[in-house]
């Protein structure tokens, strides 16, 4: 009898875990696991791994058929794909951590035209969910109002041919690092305290093309062509690469060290 409730405690605490672990990943994986449960008691057909193919049906139908209608009520919507904007990770769309206000595609296509003629591609990554202000996207606390995107620094091969490959396979975590004679704002922030600045370390889910190099005129040029758009508010970089790229426009800022370091990507938002 007591085996039988303690059982039944752990899969309620297992399911809550699982419920919150969803809902902070996705959204909205919380709902369609609660969903999926209901639905996988309902249904009485005998079926390996039943629940895990019902709430992949659920979540997919969910991500690509419902969300993006009820996003538009939010006031947001997907970032558009082009042959020169994309994701990083495919990962990203199917978390939904996608989305977008309108003003901020209008941005990437406004990008997007300065580019035109060159080889750069606007490689985007966390950006915002599709519902609710104040809703954060972790581990970004301010990516909470659609107005918030990161993108992806440009990389090129040792010949300088520009590439839209990337160094860790999220998208965060390589870091291109201060040169001895420049500030080292990581060392910085961490003497002062604030450890957290370092951690995108421990995003990267592995590092691949590590032949590439950082390229100062396609980030640069990337930079300048964001800086054209009349709805960019700011662009945090990390100090030692704004100076590098001798880019002096005071909307591109410093973050704060509460902030985590921008050396392994470009974080823009809107006015
Ligand atoms: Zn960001």
């Amino acid at each position: 009898m007591t085996v039988a409730i303690n059982r039944k405690i752990i899969r309620i605490i297992l399911n809550v875990l699982f419920f919150i672990f969803l809902t902070v990943l996705t959204q909205i994986g919380g709902i369609v696991f609660l969903v999926s449960l209901l639905a996988t008691k309902m249904w009485k057909i005998n079926l390996r791994f039943k629940a895990i193919i019902i709430f992949i049906v659920l979540y997919l139908i969910a991500t690509f058929s419902i969300v993006p209608f009820i996003a538009s009520i939010f006031g947001r919507e997907k970032v558009i794909h082009s042959e020169k904007i994309k994701p990083t990770n495919y990962a990203t769309v199917l978390l939904n951590r996608n989305y977008v206000a309108p003003q901020l595609n209008r941005l990437l296509k406004e990008t997007q035209r300065e580019l035109d003629g060159t080889n750069i591609t606007i490689r985007y990554l966390d950006a915002n969910f599709p519902f609710f202000n104040n809703f954060p996207l972790l581990p970004h606390l301010s990516h909470n109002d659609g107005k918030k995107i990161d993108i992806s620094l440009i990389y090129e091969t040792k010949e300088g041919i520009i590439t839209d490959k990337q160094k860790s396979i999220s998208g965060y975590g390589v870091f291109e690092k201060p040169n001895k004679n420049e500030i080292n704002q990581t060392e910085n922030c961490i003497k002062r305290g604030y450890f957290q600045y370092d951690y995108p370390k421990y995003l990267t889910f592995g590092e691949i093309n590590k032949n590439l190099k950082f390229s100062l005129k396609g980030t640069k040029k990337l930079v300048t062509s964001i800086l054209k758009s009349k709805y960019l508010g700011k662009i945090f970089i990390e100090p030692h690469l704004k100076k590098r790229m001798k880019l002096r426009d005071n909307r591109i800022r410093f973050h704060g060290c509460k902030a985590v370091r921008h050396d392994d990507h470009i974080h823009i938002q809107l006015k």
